[in-house]
């Protein structure tokens, strides 16, 4: 088992294959003029494979894969299938925007691949292609019915809930109660340069605290008519989830509604994960620059070095993010 300093078990590895996506969210990433990492500036997939056997033999044991947008890394079920492949290793899932699913849930399900997050921000079509800048909404659409249809589960769709833009809340609701889909609404975090302001306007002041947003979603579906939320308090109810949020649903529902809140209920006393990012550098926390180079070490080809940095970023993770929320990195960049 790994254990950080201050106590915490340690067994969840969140890896970014790749800094490049096939759309462009606003809260994540410019528009234009992102200068890509080089091809031999990020870790190959072996070496992402190499990595996750020398951290299982730490104690890690579940992998979720990230980006940018995991699916447009070219070999990835390859890679799902090498990190399933690991003793040690109990579980590969992947948070993705969906859209390639249709074409890849097959093949990354055979591969292993056990769980998908899928990232959807809004049900309305105008208003995800004005969030993603490129985005066809139905491709979304397709790309959850592909992943429900090929037994992902649990099937998770992240909302980031951003208060200038007036989300459908009840629409997500809904999808709770008539699909098997757990929606998870997650904090906007200002995170990185472009959420400073610059391009965006978004600010602190769009991030709607959890306990606002559960009243929120409440009194919109009393008046609707479905009822209120009811918190899930026994852990064999919950979408199976190694993450931190809280979760709830309707009456009859077939999915839940989960509400996960890294900044104004932080979390950090339950954190039980490092992130690898593409350019094989260790961050122990989401919201620092604090990083540890194990591509270097990586390619020393030493594995008790990788060991060594492993440890390091491990015995550095803060005891908890203290309200500072900004990074030099963006989203894409850590892989959230
Ligand atoms: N492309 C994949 C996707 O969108 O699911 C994986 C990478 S994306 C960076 C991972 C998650 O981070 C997504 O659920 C996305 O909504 C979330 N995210 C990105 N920027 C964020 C921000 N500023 N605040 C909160 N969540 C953010
Ligand atoms: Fe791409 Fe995911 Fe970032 Fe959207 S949130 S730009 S889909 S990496």
């Amino acid at each position: 088992m790994a254990f950080d300093q201050h106590g915490r078990t340690i067994d969840y590895l969140r890896i970014s294959v790749t800094d490049r996506c096939n759309l462009r969210c606003r809260y994540c990433m410019p528009e234009e003029g992102v200068s890509w990492k080089s091809h031999d500036s990020m870790l190959s997939l072996e070496e992402i494979a190499e990595f996750v056997r020398i951290a299982s033999g730490e104690g890690f044991k579940r992998i979720r894969l990230t980006g940018g947008e995991p699916l447009v890394r070219l070999g990835i079920a390859d890679l799902v299938a090498a990190i399933d492949a690991v003793p040690g290793i109990e579980s590969v899932a992947m948070t993705t925007n969906g859209i390639l699913l249709p074409k890849m849930a097959e093949q990354l399900k055979a591969a292993g691949l056990s769980r998908v997050n899928i990232s959807l921000d809004t049900l309305d079509a105008e208003q995800f292609r004005y969030i993603s800048r490129w985005g066809n909404i139905e491709d979304v659409f397709a790309g959850i019915d592909a992943a429900l249809a090929v037994g992902f589960k649990p099937v998770k769709i992240n909302a980031v809930v951003v208060r200038s833009l007036h989300q459908d809340l009840l629409a997500f609701a809904r999808l709770s109660i008539t699909r098997p889909l757990h929606v998870r609404f997650i904090e906007y975090m200002p995170v990185g340069d472009i959420c400073g302001g610059e391009g965006l306007g978004w600010t602190e002041a769009d991030t709607i605290p959890n306990e606002e947003l559960i009243a929120l979603v409440n009194a919109q579906a009393e008046a609707a008519g479905l009822g209120s939320l009811e918190p899930i308090t026994e852990r064999a109810e919950t979408p199976d989830g190694w993450g931190p949020a809280r979760y709830y649903h309707f009456r009859n529902a077939q999915g839940t509604i989960g509400f996960i809140s890294a900044l104004s209920r932080h979390f950090c006393g339950e954190c039980n994960r490092l992130r690898l990012t593409a350019e094989g550098m260790l961050l122990p926390c989401l919201f620092s620059d604090t990083q540890f180079d194990v591509k270097t070490a990586l390619r020393s080809g030493s594995p008790g070095d990788v060991r060594q940095v492993l440890q390091e970023a491990l015995q550095s993770k803060p005891d908890e993010h203290h309200h500072r929320v900004g990074t030099e990195r963006l989203m894409h960049e850590i892989g959230g």
